[in-house]
């Protein structure tokens, strides 16, 4: 059975004198308690009590006062809507279940009727507009909100109403207590007049006090929460948006360690990258609250003996130290003397870890005197920012990953494109002539022998020519996939330049070659290189300077050191020049400034590339220089100085040490 009407309702009719208020759930428990506790407290009489509890679970978690209450009086009923075993029953007090949908669900009621006083809180919950559903059990926050109306009173008259209301009530859902209810009505409703009787009200007001003041704890307890996840969040909303805005992880880690170090409140704050077995790491990152506190940065923090990086690194987890001269531990590590020298008093280090790797740490040092104990609240947000901290550094790293493979598919391109270039233009051409000069000759075995001889000689060059793009080629994308291995030794300049010289010499001793000079100091000091490749070089840069110059002309090489650490050679010749707008393209592969079909020179379009290719991987620089057409042209090298280890005792008297070389063979 349920009654609809509400008990607020009733009493409000039968005294229209009263108006209701409006009071949040902290302010009823804290009402109901010093009302539960003035009966406690005792008195003279046993006093009549009736709590209406809207469901079972408000009255459990007060059944014990209750079950103290009825030790003081036999007069208790307690009225709740059942939800698990809450039924109606007489044990210590009287218990009377009504249903879910009874309008008692809806109130909030607690009488007590004594000799010196009575008092009366008749409530109604008003529902939220915007919730349907409960918000009670979604946040206990949202539980002391909830809001009711009605009367508090110590109004003898009102609280003895509101008692007989309820108490008829009760005889409806419980009848066989008619006895029981009649004597109650007769023992404390018959005198109705009156109010507060030679009754100390400071002790109640008191005990409100002292609930309320809970009540704010609890309330100031919950914003400190609110208020550091909001700071917690607003921290990872600053690294998550700067980890979108850059892929640099130091970047990252400079608006990491400066908005941390704040919001923590740290005298210094340290992030850094290492792996679990770096010997040590170098302090990039540093916070530091006052500048006159020693600064870390820059200075190399050992890992190795660190016992609290160990200790972190093998358990994946954060430490934290609130006194460093209290831990034995450190006293007798070598980390006693850094404490001392970066005066840590207090001492986090939490690791930055992703899916199990450790790829650093972010520490946190409190350098005042007093010691400082680290909360739960501060770890957990150095752990939420080491996390996003380990997405950045995985997210860098797979990025450079990819940066890498892009280059690899690049170079796979290039050759790609070279090989498609070489069979569609440069291969087809001499292919073409080979093939018409030899079906020549197996057509016409009558040809004269001077034109027979003809043919020959041009399949012959065209082979030779096709044999040449093909070396070029392979050494070029050789060269530009990295899949080459260099035989780095001191080198004497002079003696590579020789050899490229008479190379040439044997190639072509039609007497065409301008005239050449080598002006190379013997006296320079040994490069550190690859001897064959760098005569590789020098041929192709002399090949070339002979081809594109006058047999009146002249070629020059020379070499000198060029300020630093490198020995600059520099081949001039007095040949056709280049325009200035051509003088970076030379280097392109397949640039020859007459076009693949309309070559006078011979030549691959692929020796100036190779030369960029094998300077670039030797540590140097080579580049282009003229004064434009028909003024000459220079081409310039770079490469590193051999450091000598041992420097001979006579200084400098002694020849430097040489690499051998092999004649260069050219192709
Ligand atoms: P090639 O086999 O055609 O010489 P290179 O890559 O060595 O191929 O040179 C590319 C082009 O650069 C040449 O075809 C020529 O047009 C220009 N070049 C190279 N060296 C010289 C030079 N010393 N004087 C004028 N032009 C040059």
């Amino acid at each position: 059975m349920s009654i609809q009407t509400s008990v607020l309702e009733e009493l409000l009719q039968s005294s229209p004198q009263l108006r209701p208020q409006l009071y949040f759930k902290s302010s009823l428990t804290a009402l109901s308690h010093a009302m539960e506790d003035q009966v406690l407290a005792g008195g003279s009489q046993p006093p009549l009590i009736i709590a209406s509890f809207q469901r079972e679970r408000f009255y459990r978690q007060e059944a014990h006062r209750y079950e103290r209450i009825a030790a003081i009086t036999p007069h208790v009923y307690v009225l709740a809507a059942p939800e698990t075993s809450f039924t109606n029953a007489s044990r210590e007090y009287e218990t009377i279940a009504f249903e879910p949908d009874d309008q008692l669900s809806q109130e909030w009621h607690l009488v007590v009727i004594g000799q010196q006083y009575s008092t009366c809180l008749i409530c109604h919950e008003r529902q939220a507009a915007d919730s349907k559903q409960d918000a009670a059990h979604v946040l206990p926050m949202m539980d002391q909100t909830r809001r009711f109306e009605g009367i508090w009173t110590f109004d003898r008259q009102v609280s003895c109403r509101a008692a007989e209301i309820l108490l008829d009530r009760i005889f409806v859902y419980r009848p066989e207590l008619a006895a029981k209810i009649k004597q109650a009505k007769a023992e404390f409703l018959s005198d109705q007049s009156g109010g507060v009787r030679d009754i100390d009200p400071d002790p109640f007001a008191q005990r409100l006090v002292t609930y309320l003041q809970a009540g704010q704890y609890k309330l100031q307890k919950a914003y400190r929460s609110i208020a550091a996840k909001e700071q917690q969040e607003r921290l990872i909303n600053l690294i998550t948006s700067a980890i979108r805005q850059s892929l640099d992880p130091n970047e990252i880690f400079k608006v990491a360690v400066e908005e941390l170090g704040q919001a923590m409140q740290v005298c210094r704050c340290l992030i850094y990258r290492c792996k679990a077995s770096d010997p040590e790491t170098t302090i990039m990152h540093e916070f530091r609250s006052d500048a006159g506190l020693p600064s870390l940065l820059g200075q190399t923090w050992p890992l190795q003996n660190h016992v609290l990086f160990q200790a972190v690194a093998e358990r994946r987890e954060p430490i934290s130290i609130p006194d460093t001269s209290q831990s034995a531990e450190i006293n007798l590590s070598p980390l006693k003397a850094r404490i001392e020298q970066w005066q840590i008093r207090s001492w986090l280090m939490v690791p930055v870890i992703y899916q199990g790797r450790l790829l650093g740490a972010v520490e946190l040092h409190h350098c005042q005197a007093d010691p400082h104990n680290w909360s739960p609240g501060e770890i957990d947000m150095v752990e939420a920012v080491a996390t996003q901290l380990g997405v950045a550094l995985i997210q860098a790293e797979s990025y450079a990953n990819l940066e890498d493979l892009n280059q690899q598919l690049e170079a796979l391109e290039r050759t790609r494109s070279n090989l498609i270039a070489i069979t569609g233009h440069e291969l087809r051409t001499p292919l073409s002539t080979i093939q018409v000069c030899l079906e020549s000759l197996s057509s016409e075995p009558d040809m004269p022998p001077e034109l027979r001889q003809v043919m020959l000689n041009t399949a012959l060059t065209d082979a030779e020519r096709m044999r040449k793009l093909i070396q070029d080629f392979i050494t070029l994308s050789r060269l530009e996939s990295g899949r080459v291995e260099w035989h780095l030794e001191p080198i004497a300049l002079d003696e590579c330049v020789n050899l490229a010289v008479s190379s040439i010499r044997t190639r072509q001793t039609d007497g065409a070659l301008p005239h050449i000079s080598a002006q190379v100091p013997s006296e320079l000091p040994p490069v550190r290189a690859d001897g064959e490749r760098v005569v590789e070089v020098l041929s192709k840069l002399l090949d070339n300077a002979c081809k594109f110059t006058q047999p009146e002309g002249e070629v020059v090489i020379e070499a000198k050191p060029n300020g630093g650490k490198m020995l600059e050679v520099t081949i001039t010749d007095t040949g056709r020049g280049i325009e200035p707008n051509r003088l970076e393209t030379v280097f392109d592969r397949f640039y020859q400034e007459e076009g693949a079909l309309r070559r006078t020179a011979g030549g691959t379009g692929l020796g100036l590339a190779i030369c960029r290719q094998i300077v670039k991987g030797l540590g140097g620089q080579i580049w282009a220089e003229s004064d434009g057409r028909d003024k000459g042209s220079k081409f310039h090298f770079t490469l590193p100085i051999a450091q000598d280890p041992n420097p001979p005792a006579n200084n400098g008297a002694k020849k430097p040490p040489r690499g051998r070389l092999k004649r260069a063979t050219l192709s």
